[in-house]
C-alpha cells in the first residue's frame, strides 16, 4: 500500500520545531488566504484547502503529530510511503474498497491516523501473522512414546535497527537494505504428544508469521510422518502387528517366547498346537491412542525349520516322518 508522503511542515511553512502558537498562526494565515469562500471556484485553491487542513489535524494535535514526527525527518513531500509493519492504524476503508473516507484528507492520513478527523471511525486494522506449515518424521516408537523436537521456522519481523522504516538518519538502513524487515531463524522445542499417526497434524499456535499492526501471530502446523518400521505393522487404528518365527516342536509342545513390543520385549506363551499363520493378541499392547489408552499388539506366528539341521536333528525329523501319519494337504490345518 504506497501512497505519497505528505510533508505536513512543508505545506505549513513551519519548521519542523515549529511550536503550537507558530503552527496555529501559519494555519490561520494559510486558511484565510485559501478558504473557498475567497476562491470561489478556484480549484487549486480547494485542494490547498484541503491540504492545509490535514496538516494542521496533525500538527496542531500533540499525539498525531509525536505519532507523525516519529516517521523521521528523512522524508520528502511526494516520495512512496509504505507504512511501517506493525506500527500504525490503517483505516477499513482504506483497505476494503475505499468506503469511510472522512473529511477528504489523503490515503496518507488515513494510512498513518486510521478513520478520520475528530476521532474517527474508531477502526483499528491490525492482521494476524500467516500460518506456517512445516513436516516432521517420527519413528513408530517415537509416535507410540511422544518425542520432543527442535524446530526451525524462518520469522521475517520489522528490522530492529531501523524500526521498519528501511532508512536511519536519512541513509537507507544497512541492517535490512531499506526493506524494513528482517530474518531470523526462530528455534524452538515442540512436544509431540504420545499417539501421533502418520498424517497427524499438531498445531502450535503462536509460532506461525509476524502479525501486522499489533496483529498475533500465526500458528504453527506440523504435519506428522511415521517412518515405516522393519519390524512392526499398523493395522487399523492403534493395533501393531509383528511376525516371531518359532520352531517347529515350539508351534506343536507350545513354549515361552521373547517377543519385541514398542515398549520392550515381553514373554508370551505360544500355546501347544499353535498353527503358522496363527494369531497371538497382546491386549493394551499397541500404539498409545491420541486420548489416551492403548491399541493391541497381534502376534504371527511364522513356523520356520533349522536351516542346517544337525545329523541328529535330521535323524529325529526322519523318525518323525516315519512314525507320523500327518497328511497336511489332506486335512484343513487345525482341522479333525
Ligand atoms: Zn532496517
Amino acid at each position: 500500500m504506497a501512497v505519497q508522503f505528505k510533508d505536513y511542515y512543508e505545506t505549513l511553512g513551519v519548521p519542523r520545531d515549529a511550536t503550537e502558537d507558530e503552527i496555529k498562526q501559519a494555519y490561520r494565515r494559510l486558511a484565510r488566504k485559501y478558504h473557498p469562500d475567497v476562491n470561489p471556484g478556484d480549484k487549486s485553491a480547494e485542494e490547498r484547502f484541503k491540504e492545509i487542513n490535514e496538516a494542521y489535524e496533525v500538527l496542531s494535535d500533540p499525539e498525531k503529530r509525536k505519532k507523525y514526527d516519529a516517521l523521521g525527518a528523512n522524508w520528502k513531500a511526494g516520495a512512496d510511503f509504505t507504512p511501517p509493519p506493525g506500527t500504525y492504524a490503517f483505516d477499513l476503508g482504506e483497505l476494503f474498497g475505499g468506503g469511510g473516507r472522512v473529511g477528504g484528507f489523503s490515503d496518507f492520513f488515513h494510512i498513518l491516523f486510521g478513520g478520520g478527523p475528530r476521532g474517527g471511525t474508531g477502526f483499528r486494522f491490525s492482521a494476524r501473522g500467516a500460518d506456517v506449515e512445516s513436516e516432521i518424521t517420527l519413528t513408530l516408537e517415537e509416535a507410540h512414546r511422544g518425542a520432543s523436537r527442535t524446530v526451525t521456522v524462518p520469522l521475517e519481523e520489522e528490522c530492529p535497527a531501523c524500526g521498519g522504516t528501511g532508512t536511519r538518519e536519512k541513509n537507507s538502513c544497512t541492517a535490512c537494505g531499506g526493506s524494513g524487515t528482517s530474518m531470523r531463524i526462530e528455534r524452538f522445542t515442540v512436544n509431540i504428544p504420545p499417539g501421533a499417526r502418520d498424517g497427524s497434524v499438531i498445531r502450535v499456535p503462536g509460532r506461525g508469521g509476524a502479525g501486522l499492526g499489533g496483529g498475533e501471530r500465526g500458528d504453527l502446523y506440523l504435519h506428522i510422518r511415521l517412518l515405516p518400521h522393519e519390524t512392526f505393522r499398523l493395522r487399523d487404528g492403534a493395533d501393531v502387528e509383528v511376525e516371531v518365527p518359532v520352531a517347529p516342536w515350539e508351534a506343536l509342545l507350545g513354549a515361552r517366547i521373547e517377543v519385541p513390543t514398542l515398549d520392550g520385549v515381553v514373554e508370551v506363551r505360544v500355546p501347544p498346537n499353535s498353527q503358522g499363520g496363527q494369531m497371538l493378541r497382546l491386549r493394551g499392547k499397541g500404539m498409545a491412542k491420541p486420548g489416551g489408552g492403548r491399541g493391541d499388539q497381534y502376534v504371527k506366528l511364522k513356523i520356520v525349520v533349522p536351516p542346517k539341521p544337525s545329523d541328529q536333528e535330521r535323524e529325529l525329523f526322519e523318525k518323525l516322518a516315519a512314525v507320523s501319519d500327518f497328511r497336511p494337504r489332506e486335512a484343513a490345518p487345525g482341522g479333525a
